[in-house]
């Protein structure tokens, strides 16, 4: 039986109670620590059941419990300290770090299929997510004009949990958003705000929710409504589940609802970020709207659109990325591109790496990266591997100019640490740790900590951590049936004093959960000296169609069980946002074991190094540049190993040695007064040397910096007079796609000789011909660089000739470069598209080499 009608009741708030509804109704509580003790003051049991959702806990919350806290003075007088805070916060409309230097009207849109915001919030599966999360809280500290769009799962991602046998089972929980910190959109009449976009020539609808992140509005989409047909509804009922064609109808959802969703709620952004492909529909959307509403042709739009797109990608292998089969794409799209005024074949050319093959899956990756001037991967050696893997996209560009960059993850430190710390934070850094973490000078100051304070703090979060795993582990017991014996042993495992490793992550199996355990002998002894006893701690969730990842959960499992380690190594399940902050606060080494160049970037390391635990991993993703000796440790160099290596093998001893010979011996090595002296300066060397770097909002400044202006200044010259200049470049680009087959760098020559002096100015010329574009089409450069031993460039620097004359239907393009470094020196002419208002040369993709 269904209701007829429904009614959203709410608890009859004591007046003077009012503010905690104003509290509760924005993400804001979620990284202040005075909101977070505010909410446990109201009910400490209620608050832990709710899931930290203080919605919930209002809802919830007694009658009469609710009218003691109205006479509770103290209690009232925090709670106007923190929502006096709050207000502040929100009212506050400074931009500081871009003070005054934004474009007039800058407005980011951001995309992504998953956020991670906060426990009661089940919208992500793993770092994708939480970074996204992270991405918006950064923006709304720092009063970036961003607004984000995304999905509202209704079961979001699974709960875990293992039967008898250590296998993982997956079970997923309704999210009732009407018990969540959100609020459904509606019309200025009162209505439903509904979104609408056609799957298969079915119309979706969707309704809106909006999440308040701070400042940062957060808008999300959600198809389980009854106007809709029932096979249709489901189609945001989970995160990753399903099959492509689920996958496709997301995506169309997120993409194109979207951009419909913005337009809507009258927001016009003029820069759109994509995080990760999933989004990737969106600028077809744009480039649609752009034609109806503006009436400009599909080459002007795509300009416009590519001008002010920016593009993150986070998979450093092929399957990672989203491919959707020809037949598929077809299928949702075949009358969609009428509107965008071009055939369905041009549009699957911007979905493959070569665009003439007809058998090429559709990659959402690919079309992201030829619909966007900005791209970047999410760390250093990440962009490397991005560019070696898309540099099919620009054929006719060497590898280390494909134009994807990289800006590192970071994480948002307020969210991820531990009031033990927030604490000496406050009292030895100031609030600088808080309002501006990637300042240096702020996190020099943590040499005047003194040493007994840091590590008392430290003891505590790891006594936390223990007591909080304890009950967690009899809890799910018990949920399996456990005997008594094992729920008394769960109760009492763990030992508070001795050094903890934590491993919690995705089971993907590229992250090789089970390396620490390839010489179970040699572990035995680590984990099994009395004196200086050490300790495991797993979790980690595996998708649920990956088998592997489960048997790796299993082989975790069934360590547990074994006597020599049990006790001493537990895997804890359901992994989350509640679960990783206990483990970031309390674990003193971080273990990451990914097989390079695998992790992309990986962020749980920064939260646990931000609570001053110690960072220990392969030379993989964001530790490749943030490792220096004396403040973690490396395992290996930076090998890369492909085919019969014994990888495992050999990674595994090295990191034995490390913690034989080092971890272990610099833990236990104590002063007179208990401290140890040596492994407190590894923290304070690692808290003052990453912190400043792996936050996100140092991440968030490098997209606005190299990103965001430079895509809204491009936008809004675009658009300027009636779009004359989108028009303007639109021909442009139409006129030298048809050209280009005619351009040829015919010779280049210096008149200089071939040995000459450091500091000498070499003449370049080149002939070069342009069929029927003109010099100021394009850019004639001089490519030149010192040279490696093998003859390849090791150095790139470009000089842009002069036109000088013309004959024989050939132009004579001449310059001059400074012979800068000594040695050899190798230079090539290209000529690559070039109009002042394109986002930049490599647009097109287009170049012709000497
Ligand atoms: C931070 C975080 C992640 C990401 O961890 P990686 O280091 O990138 O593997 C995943 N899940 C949760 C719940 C997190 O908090």
């Amino acid at each position: 039986m269904r209701p007829s009608l429904t009614f959203q009741i709410k608890p009859d708030l004591p007046e003077s109670l009012a503010p905690l509804a104003e509290i509760a109704a924005n993400l804001w509580f979620s990284w202040h620590a005075g909101a977070i003790d505010l909410m446990q003051r109201v009910d400490h049991h209620l608050w832990r059941e709710v899931n930290h959702n203080p919605v919930a806990l209002l809802n919830q919350i007694s009658q009469e419990r609710l009218e003691t806290l109205a006479e509770d003075s103290g209690f009232l007088a925090q709670m106007d300290r923190v929502v006096e805070t709050m207000r502040a916060y929100l009212g506050a409309t400074k931009c500081a770090f871009l003070n005054g230097r934004a474009p007039e009207g800058l407005k980011i849109a951001y995309f992504s299929a998953e956020y991670g915001l906060t426990d009661c919030l089940s919208l992500y599966s793993g770092g994708l997510g939480v970074l996204s999360g992270d991405h918006l809280k950064s923006a709304s500290d720092l009063n970036l004009p961003l607004v984000a769009v995304g999905l509202a799962y209704g079961q979001g991602y699974f709960n875990q949990y293992l039967n008898a046998d250590g296998w993982q089972q997956e079970e997923y929980h309704p999210n009732d958003f009407y018990n969540l910190p959100m609020s459904l959109m509606t019309t200025d009449d009162g209505n439903e705000l509904r979104i609408s976009v056609d799957i298969e020539g079915r119309p979706l609808q969707a309704r809106v929710w909006r999440i308040s992140v701070g400042r940062v509005p957060l808008y999300l989409m959600d198809a389980n409504i009854e106007d809709n047909p029932p096979e249709l509804r489901s189609i945001t009922f989970q995160l990753y589940g399903g099959d492509r064609e689920m996958r496709i109808r997301q995506e169309i959802l997120l993409g194109i609802g979207g951009v419909r969703l913005l337009k809507a709620l009258n927001i016009e952004p003029n820069v759109f970020h994509m995080n990760e492909g999933h989004s990737a529909f969106a600028s077809l959307e744009r480039i649609r709207q752009l034609r109806q509403e503006k009436g400009l042709n599909f080459n002007e739009a795509r300009e416009v659109v590519r001008a002010s797109n920016c593009f993150t990608t986070h998979t450093p292998v092929p399957a990672g990325n989203d491919y959707f089969d020809p037949d598929l794409v077809r299928r949702h799209f075949s009358s969609y591109v009428a509107d965008l005024g071009i055939s369905l074949p041009v549009l699957m050319a911007y979905g493959r790496v070569d665009p003439r093959n007809d058998s090429e899956q559709f990659c959402m990756t690919v079309l992201a990266m030829r619909l966007s001037d900005f791209a970047n991967g999410v760390s250093r050696l990440h962009g490397r591997v991005s560019r070696q893997m898309w540099q099919g996209v620009w054929p006719h560009f060497p590898e280390e100019d494909i134009p994807v960059g990289h800006v590192t993850n970071g994480v948002h430190i307020p969210s991820w640490i531990s009031s033990d710390m927030a604490y000496l934070y406050y009292r030895y850094l100031g609030p600088g740790w808080h309002e501006d973490p990637d300042s240096q000078t702020v996190w020099k100051a943590i040499e005047e900590m003194p040493d007994a304070e840091l590590w008392r703090a430290r003891e505590r979060r790891r006594g936390q951590m223990v007591a909080f795993l304890r009950n967690t582990m009899v809890e799910q017991l018990s949920r399996r049936g456990a005997s008594a014996e094992e729920l008394r042993r769960a109760g009492e495992a763990l030992n508070p004093e001795a050094l903890t490793i934590v491993f919690a992550r995705r089971f993907a199996t590229y992250k090789r959960a089970v390396l620490i355990a390839q010489d179970q002998e040699r572990l035995a002894k680590i984990l099994g000296n009395p004196q200086q006893p050490v300790q495991i701690i797993f979790a980690g969730k595996a998708h649920p169609k990956d088998n592997e990842g489960k048997e790796f959960i299993r082989r975790v499992v069934a360590l547990t069980h074994d006597k020599r380690f049990r006790d001493k190594i537990v895997f804890i399940e359901d992994y989350d946002i509640n679960t990783a902050r206990y483990l970031v606060q309390g674990a003193d080494i971080w273990l990451n074991t990914p097989r390079r160049p695998m992790e992309a970037c990986g962020t749980s390391g920064m939260k646990a190094v931000a609570n001053g635990g110690l960072h220990l991993s392969i030379l993989d993703g964001w530790w490749d540049e943030g490792f220096q000796p004396g403040l973690g440790w490396a395992i290996g160099r930076g090998e890369e190993h492909s085919g019969e290596y014994p990888q495992d093998e050999v990674e595994a001893r090295a990191l034995y040695r490390l913690l034989e010979d080092e971890v272990v011996p610099l833990f236990y090595r104590r002063d007179a007064y208990g401290l140890p002296r040596g492994w407190i300066s590894y923290v304070k060397n690692s808290l003052r040397n990453l912190c400043p770097v792996f936050n996100s909002h140092r991440m968030v400044e490098d997209y606005a910096e190299n990103a965001y202006l430079s895509a809204s200044r491009r936008f809004l010259n675009l658009v300027a007079d009636e779009f004359s200049g989108a028009k303007g470049l639109g021909d442009w680009s139409q006129r030298i796609m048809e050209n280009w087959s005619q351009v040829q760098v015919v010779s280049a020559e210096s008149a200089a000789p071939h040995s000459a002096i450091w500091g000498q100015e070499l003449p370049i010329s080149a002939m070069v011909r342009l069929g029927d574009l003109k010099p100021e089409d394009v850019a004639v450069d001089a490519y030149y660089g010192r040279l490696r031993p093998d003859g390849e460039f090791a150095e790139r620097l470009t000089h842009t000739l002069e036109p000088v004359g013309q004959n024989d239907g050939m132009w004579r393009f001449e310059g001059k470069v400074l012979a800068q470094s000594t040695g050899r020196l190798g230079l090539a002419v290209r000529v690559v598209p070039n109009h002042p208002l394109a986002g930049s040369k490599y647009s097109l993709g287009l170049a012709a080499w000497s």
